[in-house]
């Protein structure tokens, strides 16, 4: 990986974010890019419906599913055909982050502001959610928990899933992925991916004969590739979603005291992602850098996808990041804001305690981001390309909706009336306070 020396930045606390968000270089094909070829797939999705999504499928996962629903005796079959082993693994992976929904979940909560007068927090599940499921360099098994858990803990009754055709298995998804859908209890399943995939969700879409498909979702959820990233930045508005969860990115805090065996192997670890993956390591110093230079050489070429490591690690994405102590590798972390963030320092605890902007944090060098990526019990669907200042990672709270839900007695409205017609009158909207006056001058 290269190398950036940032010891002799030193910007102002006001200044710190900018700087280190420059200083510190993401791919060179980011979203704004992606957006370009991903408008025209969403506007023909809007207009062509379903044959549209077929065509991409075609283009662009060399394979035109039969249908766009996956036939449920398919995700039947699956799970019959399901290594017990990897079973048992998703059993305790969905235990776990199950564990952690229920407790997150919110729940509705009354302010009494005044004698009869009451303000109720309701919180209510989404009413139908689209989940994304990646599946053209892996086939992310684990998105299936890691979407679908949340959703089900909030109590969303309407969940589609979608993930790319597989030329191998006749244009269905990935069977592992169908497995995971019917280990869940899911059975709306499409085969359908990347922008047109989102854009189906978002608009809907329907056969040439009018026959509809799939209807619209209210909010779009899951993890991609950058295109993936752009298409959900693109449909914003027409649909909500979680965040964008584009190209894997690692960051990682280590001193003199890390292992750098362990740093090599976390930072392969998302490297093998995809090409585009960011390993970025900030330490302040040399001496681990050098040894972790060292243990990459020795592991990256027995990788199994060596040669998509060795692109990330090599990419202008990736980079050793010198830094003159803790301090400022805090405020190199907080200014790239990356997806994963692992400390592993003399002190890890205290040092994630001051991180302020990641979309996770694994702690100490027994916390590597692969066991969140699977069963840790947190969510591994999480912000990337630095929208981690802004955006959170997947969890219940993103499947749920607050309302206000407001009731006054006729003694609670006199007592308020005319505050609320001296506000209207100051805003010079009198109809406003009419409302009020029409019941309390009676
Ligand atoms: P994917 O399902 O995201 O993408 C495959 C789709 O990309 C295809 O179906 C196709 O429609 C589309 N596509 C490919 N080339 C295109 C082009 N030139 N123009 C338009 N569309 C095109 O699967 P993937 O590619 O394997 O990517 C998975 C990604 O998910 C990786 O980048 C990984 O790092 C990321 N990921 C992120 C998180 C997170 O939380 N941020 C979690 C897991 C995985």
């Amino acid at each position: 990986m290269r190398r950036l020396d940032l010891r002799s930045l030193d910007p102002s606390a006001d200044e710190a974010a900018a700087v280190y968000t420059a200083a510190v270089p993401r791919a060179e094909v980011d979203v704004e890019h992606a957006l370009a070829a991903v408008r025209p797939i969403c506007d023909d999705v809007r207009e062509r419906g379903s044959v549209a999504v077929l065509d991409a499928g075609e283009k662009f996962d060399g394979v035109r599913p039969a249908q766009l629903r996956v036939p449920e005796e398919a995700l039947a079959d699956a799970l019959a055909a399901l290594d017990p082993a990897i079973r048992s693994a998703l059993d305790e992976s969905v235990r776990r982050l199950r564990m952690t929904c229920e407790a997150e979940l919110e729940h509705s909560l009354t302010s009494d502001v005044a004698p009869g007068a009451t303000v109720e927090r309701r919180i209510v599940p989404m009413q139908r959610v689209g989940l994304y499921v990646p599946g053209g360099l892996a086939p992310l098994v684990s998105t299936v928990v890691m979407n679908a858990v949340p959703a089900q803990v909030a109590g969303v009754p309407g969940i589609a899933l979608a993930s790319p055709p597989q030329a191998e298995f006749g244009g269905l998804p990935h069977p592992s992925i169908l497995a995971a859908c019917a280990l869940l209890g899911i059975d709306e399943v499409y085969a359908a991916g990347g922008a047109q995939a989102l854009a189906m969700f978002a608009y809907g879409a329907a056969s040439d004969d009018g026959t509809i498909d799939c209807r619209p979702v209210n909010l779009i959820t899951g993890p991609g590739n950058i295109y993936v990233a752009a298409a959900k930045r693109h449909l914003q508005g027409t649909v909500s979603i979680d965040s964008e969860a584009g190209p894997t990115e690692i960051a990682i805090i280590a001193d003199d005291t890390a292992d750098a065996a362990f740093v090599a192997a976390d930072l392969i670890s998302q490297a093998e992602h995809d090409p585009m993956a960011a390993s970025v390591l900030i330490t302040d110093s040399e001496a681990l850098a050098g040894a972790v230079d060292v243990e990459l050489e020795r592991l990256v070429p027995s990788a199994r996808h060596a040669e998509r490591v060795r692109t990330a690690l090599d990419g202008t994405q990736s980079a050793t990041v010198i830094v003159r102590d803790l301090d400022q590798a805090v405020a190199v972390a907080n200014g790239y804001a990356a997806e994963h963030l692992e400390v592993q320092t003399a002190d890890s605890a205290g040092v994630a305690g001051r991180i302020v902007n990641a979309g996770a944090i694994f702690v100490g060098s027994f916390t590597p981001v692969s066991l969140g990526d699977y069963a840790a019990g947190s969510n591994h669907v999480l912000p990337t390309a630095g929208c981690a200042c802004h955006s959170s990672g997947l969890s219940v709270r993103a499947f749920c909706k607050n309302m206000h839900v407001v009731t006054y007695s006729e003694a609670a409205l006199r007592e308020v009336g005319d505050h609320v017609v001296t506000l209207a009158e100051a805003e010079n909207l009198p109809s406003h306070g009419a409302a009020v006056s029409i019941r309390t001058s009676r």
